[in-house]
């Protein structure tokens, strides 16, 4: 591990096939990139589509120490999205996996290609009660009060 390594947040989520699997096998996935380890990985969570139609999504966060730096990051997570079949055929299209980089230690990034902290976690529960799960200190009342109204189930996975 690369003494310059970074606490990371990764938002899984999923809605076309076996959502569940195929989160379950991106965490597992992630645990495997180069140079990463991951470090805490949230409950699987049930949520309704937001901005978008579709089934209900399956949602999760994942903690990670990585030695990436934040574009290799985004580039290894597409890679995992593009072996799951992922295409775009229009935004917010449903979706056999999307992983989205939420915070990247203390970082601010915007480019073209990639914003850090990511700027709908603040108003997503999917988003908001997994991290809170792994990280609480990174999630606010205020924050989770803003999402009380978006339905989301925390799944048994016992
Ligand atoms: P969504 O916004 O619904 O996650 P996509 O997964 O298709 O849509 O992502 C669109 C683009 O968002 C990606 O090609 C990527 O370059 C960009 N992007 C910007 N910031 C981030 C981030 N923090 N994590 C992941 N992708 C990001
Ligand atoms: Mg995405």
């Amino acid at each position: 591990m690369s003494p310059l390594a970074v606490t990371a947040y990764i938002a899984l989520g999923a809605n076309l096939g076996n959502a569940r699997v195929t989160v379950l096998q991106a965490m597992q996935s992630i645990a495997t990139l180069r140079a990463t380890y991951c470090v805490h990985c949230s409950s699987l969570y049930s949520t309704a589509p937001i901005d978008a139609t579709g089934p209900d999504y399956i949602n999760a966060v994942v903690e990670v120490i990585t030695g990436l730096n934040p574009q290799d990051l985004l580039f290894e997570l597409q890679q995992l999205e593009q072996t799951a079949g992922r295409q775009r055929p229009y935004r917010n299209a449903p979706r056999t996996l999307d992983l989205d980089i939420l915070l990247y230690g203390d970082a601010c990034l915007q480019s073209t290609t990639l914003v850090i902290p990511h700027p709908r976690m603040r108003t997503r529960a999917f988003v908001l009660l997994p991290l809170a799960e792994i990280a609480p200190a990174k999630v606010s009342i205020n924050d989770l009060q803003a999402v009380s109204d978006q339905r989301i189930t925390r799944l048994n996975t016992d």
